[in-house]
């Protein structure tokens, strides 16, 4: 369940222009800025990393950056994949598939 920092980042966006990719990561940046979203720490080795693809660098390249709500650890998942077709897509993940104590 979200709570009311992260709320209005719940509804999952298919991203289907670049402009609209950028959009979301500069929303994603400035949720990281304002403490409202942190990197999920798998990110810490990804290539190319968040602040690259942010700042223009590596543009291009499939990516997958996990990020979580400080607040009620509501995940989400940024995520570009496919080099001649891409898809991107920018969408809230269920808590209950991060709880590793889930029944299989
Ligand atoms: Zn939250």
């Amino acid at each position: 369940m979200a709570c009311p920092r992260c709320s209005a980042l719940c509804s999952d966006t298919a991203i289907r222009a670049p402009g609209d990719l950028w959009n979301t990561i500069c929303i994603a940046r400035a949720k990281l800025a304002d403490g409202t979203l942190a990197h999920a720490s798998e990110n810490s080795t990804a290539t190319p990393n968040f602040y690259q693809v942010a700042s223009g660098q590596e543009w291009g390249r499939p990516f997958v950056f996990r990020f979580h709500c400080t607040e009620c650890r509501q995940a989400f998942v940024l995520e570009l994949a496919g080099d001649r077709e891409p898809s991107a897509s920018w969408r809230a993940e269920a808590a209950s598939l991060l709880n590793p104590n889930r029944p299989q």
